[in-house]
């Protein structure tokens, strides 16, 4: 059952978040707020804090000041289960790190089986379902090896979506594929930003930022420095952090 809390609160909210890895302070007073069904595509140079700011929404990180809400509750707070927490959010990775001795279709039932306790005939059919989503619904017995890189990656969005997760975040899942294997997995997660699905997309495909963000996020030295419409963004970006940032990919 969906334990999404009434009224309008974006889905996730970052407030005032500051982050340090030891002396280097990688997120910098970060205010954020993705709303219900909005997609936001986050990029930046390298060693900006894009990883980390997703990672900290799942406390895969820990903050130092300021708070994160998802759909209301905050991710620090003593009385939110982090694991409960965790389940509402999916996150897929640019190393697809599918179980090898599972199948494609094992790979996404074993968290709903596991973790929820969904009984395994329904897992599995929904694991079907999600397969034939992502467009390989034939591939259900396949081992990941025998797999395409392309073809693990939508298995890790599937795995991810058999949660049945309120949000999902992706960080750079095309970066490690080869060049004609990004288009389907891109495809996938037009796909879901079409269905209506709450996004955070850290990736280097300004294309895709272009034509599926509602908003695109620069990043820079720990610090959000322009935030706006895609089309505005990178036609007529207002910083000249910005401008120097999409000058460089010219
Ligand atoms: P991006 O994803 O934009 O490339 P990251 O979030 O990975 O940036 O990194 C932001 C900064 O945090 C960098 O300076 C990086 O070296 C540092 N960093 C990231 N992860 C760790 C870690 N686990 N331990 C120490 N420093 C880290
Ligand atoms: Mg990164």
């Amino acid at each position: 059952m969906s334990r999404r809390s009434a009224g309008d609160d974006p889905q996730v909210v970052f407030e005032g978040v500051n982050k340090y890895f030891g002396e280097n302070h990688v997120l910098k007073d970060i205010d954020l707020g993705v709303e219900d069904g909005e997609v936001v595509v986050v990029i930046g140079p390298s060693g900006s804090g894009k990883s980390t700011l997703l990672r900290c929404t799942n406390r895969l990180e820990e903050i130092q000041s300021g708070d994160i809400r998802l759909e209301g509750e905050s991710i620090t707070d003593d009385r939110t289960d982090i694991n409960v927490l965790r389940q509402r959010i999916g996150m897929v990775f640019q190393h697809f790190n599918l179980f090898p001795h599972k199948t494609a279709l094992e790979n996404i039932t074993l968290a709903p089986t596991k973790v929820k306790g969904v009984p395994e005939r329904e897992a599995e059919q929904k694991g079907r379902d999600l397969l034939d989503e992502v467009g390989l619904a034939k591939k259900a017995d396949a081992y990941p090896a025998q797999l395409s890189g392309g073809q693990q990656q939508r298995v890790a969005i599937a795995r991810a979506l058999a949660m049945e997760p309120h949000v999902m975040l992706f960080d750079e899942v095309t970066s490690a594929l080869d060049p004609e294997l990004v288009g389907e997995v891109l495809g996938v997660m037009r796909g879901l930003a079409d269905e209506g699905m709450t996004m955070m997309v850290v990736t280097h495909e300004m294309g895709f930022a272009r034509e599926v963000a509602d908003r695109v996020v620069l990043m820079a030295d720990g610090r959000i420095v322009e935030s706006g419409d895609p089309e505005h963004f990178f036609t007529d970006p207002e910083t000249d952090r910005a401008k120097q940032f999409l000058s460089k990919l010219l």
